[in-house]
């Protein structure tokens, strides 16, 4: 799993379908990260098995 966060937020995302999913000036992680917001649309498209 691939995590991604804007350099200037604090929210990560693991989604690739999410829409705020960064494409640029990001920070990555590949383990879950202990800091930090984790993306709210990410969690109900894992809830809803819609994570990509
Ligand atoms: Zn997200």
């Amino acid at each position: 799993m691939e995590y991604r966060k804007k350099k200037w937020s604090d929210t990560w995302h693991w989604c690739k379908n999410c829409s705020n999913w960064p494409t640029s000036d990001y920070d990555v992680r590949y383990t879950k990260p202990t800091s930090g917001e984790l993306c709210n649309q990410c969690k109900s498209k894992e809830k809803d098995g819609e994570c990509k």
